[in-house]
Parts: C-alpha cells; structure tokens; sequence
C-alpha cells in the first residue's frame, strides 16, 4: 500500500502514522520527494483499514500496491534513485559509461587498458577478478591478486571499480571494491543477494540469463528488503532465438524498467551480442533508448584475451564510440 501525504505535512504528525502503520508489524518506507511525500507500507497490509487511512486529514490518496516488489516499485519512490560513487552519479538523468576487460590479466593490461578508457571519458573501470565460466578448464580469474591490480588502476586514473563477486565468503577481499557486480549466472542467488544487503555499497545487478524483467526486479528486492537500495539494474540480454549472436539485447526493457523501477537501468551490449562489431550499434541504440549508462568490455589485445576477446572493443573503437554516444545523448535529450 502506498499513502501520499498532504504537501507540508506537519513532521510530527507525519511521524505519528509512520508508527501507528509500525504497530501492525508494517515497514514502512519513506520517500521525501520535491513535491510530496510518499509511504510505502511494506509487509501485510490486510488489516489496515484503506477508507480510514484516507480520511485522514494530511493524507492525500491510498493506493493498493499489486506488484510483489515494493522497494524497487517506482510506486512507492517516484522519483529516479540516484546513487553515488564517491563524486559520480548514477541515474536520474546521469549518464554512466563503465569500461574495462572482461578479465584482468596482468597490472599492464589493467592499467594500460584503465588510462585509455579514462582518456576517452568513461566514468568507471570494470574488470573481473573472480570469473564465472562455463567450462571449469578456461581462465577461471586472478581472484584476490586482480582485485589488487584494479586497485592499483584505481590508484593511477581515478576511475572507480566495478567487479564481480561470486560467493559471499569472498566479501572481506571487496571491502574496497566501489561497486560490486552480480553476474547474469548468480541474479536468482538468493543467499548471495540478501548478504549483499546487507551493506552499503551500490550492486551492479545483472539481469539473469534467460530472466524476466519481474524476475529481474525481484532479485533487487532481494537485496533491497535487507537494507541495501543502491542497486543498479543491467540489462546484458537473454537467451531466446538468436543463432548468430550470443544473446538477445531487449531493449524495450529499459523504458520498461523505467516506468516499473526508479533504480537506475544500464545495458551491456557485449555480452548482449558477444561480437565487437554489434557493440558499437547496440551501445548507441541503447542510449537512444534512454538508459542510465553502459557496461562496455574493452581489451587492447582482443585476439589475446583470456576471455570474452570476441565481443572486446579496442580501446581507439572506444573513444570513437564514446564521442557519438554524446551526439545521440543530444538528439534524444
Ligand atoms: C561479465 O560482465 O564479464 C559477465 C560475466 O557478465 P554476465 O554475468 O552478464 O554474463
Ligand atoms: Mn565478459
């Protein structure tokens, strides 16, 4: 259920609902917007009283909220979440490039890779660390000592870092990660999710491989419900009929995540696609399409790559890229 307040409600009365909906073993979340104030009862609302609640005199309208995601409900938080990473903003009008291999490999490639991308504008690096691959005889990541090393990339351009985690037990190895990510293959990892609620620090959440968009919203409720509400959503694509690319890029998900979500929606058109050559279309679609930002593999050895080479840019394809990604931000705007 959601209640909108009078605007200018008095604070303590506006108080003295919050705990009288608490009394009914409710939580409740309180959105400040620039105009109104809106809460968001959280748990069974069966009990409470619609027309009472409506009567009140600093209470504008109720509504029965259907969806079973609440805090991720654009219903309940109307306005865009923005989230922070020390000075950079995702979401609400913010637009976000996150570039960087799919693996690190070695300090030159990560930080030789980190000032190309940062020379061509991205915002953040990412690269994996700990690498979720389909066959346990491929590169499996440097684990701990990548994590170093893109601290060390941190260190030399500044950019923040985004990377992956598996396993709860890794946590204390990413207490300085800026943005850890949850993989397309770990999105329903229940357990996993409710650990990383709860901390503080923005979750990059990727949409599973052949998950719905409900699905995908519920994963971030997930991390939400345990305290956690800087969660980024990413579409990455899905499995369903594509032969000659590696997955589907929907990109009617983000002006749908928009309307159903205030978090913030990045795509990934490299592992949407899985060929360098689709990436920089897809990016630029993407954008028009109206996200929040891009997740970008870029590799300056492609061939070399110990994974994903195939769907790598180069870092010059990049900044050419980043440049018409700016001219299209304008079209649309
Ligand atoms: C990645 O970002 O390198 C990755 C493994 O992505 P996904 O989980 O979307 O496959
Ligand atoms: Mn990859």
């Amino acid at each position: 259920m959601i209640v909108v307040l009078k605007p200018n409600t008095d604070a303590e009365r506006e108080a003295q609902l919050i705990e009288w909906f608490k009394s009914f073993g409710l939580g409740v979340h309180v959105s400040e917007g620039q105009f109104q104030t809106v809460l968001g009862l959280i748990g069974d609302t069966s009990s409470v009283d619609t027309d009472l609640v409506a009567s009140l005199d600093i209470v504008d309208t109720v509504k029965r909220v259907t969806e079973t995601f609440k805090c991720a409900n654009r219903k309940f938080h109307p306005e865009d979440t923005i989230i922070e990473v020390g000075d950079l903003k995702i979401g609400g009008g913010n637009f976000t490039v996150i570039a960087g291999p799919c693996s690190v490999e070695s300090e030159e490639q990560i930080v030789g890779i980190a000032k190309a991308v940062k020379a061509a504008g991205a915002n953040m690096l990412r690269g994996g660390a700990f690498k979720p691959r389909t066959s346990p005889y491929d590169f499996q990541g440097l684990k701990a000592e990548g994590i170093e090393l893109l601290k060390i990339a941190r260190q030399e351009t500044g950019l923040p870092i985004v990377t992956e985690i598996m396993n709860a037990s890794d946590l204390p190895l990413f207490e300085d990660v800026d943005v850890l990510q949850v993989g397309a293959r770990n999105t329903q990892n229940f357990d996993l999710l409710k650990e990383l609620g709860h901390l503080k620090k923005p979750i990059l959440l990727k949409r599973g491989i052949a998950g719905t968009l409900k699905e995908l919203l519920m994963s971030a409720e997930y991390i939400m419900a345990s305290g956690n509400e800087n969660v980024i959503l990413c579409e990455r694509g899905i499995r369903s009929y594509s032969d000659y690319l590696r997955n589907t890029l929907d990109l009617s998900a983000v002006p749908m995540l928009h309307e159903l979500t205030h978090l913030p929606v990045v795509v990934d058109p490299s592992h949407a696609t899985g060929l360098a050559r689709m990436v920089p279309p897809m990016a630029l679609a993407a954008t028009a399409a109206g996200c929040d930002g891009l997740l970008i593999e870029v590799h300056n050895d492609p061939p070399h790559a110990l994974c994903d080479g195939a769907q790598s840019i180069r870092p010059e394809e990049f900044a050419k890229l980043y440049g018409k990604l700016q001219a299209v931000r304008e079209a649309v705007r």
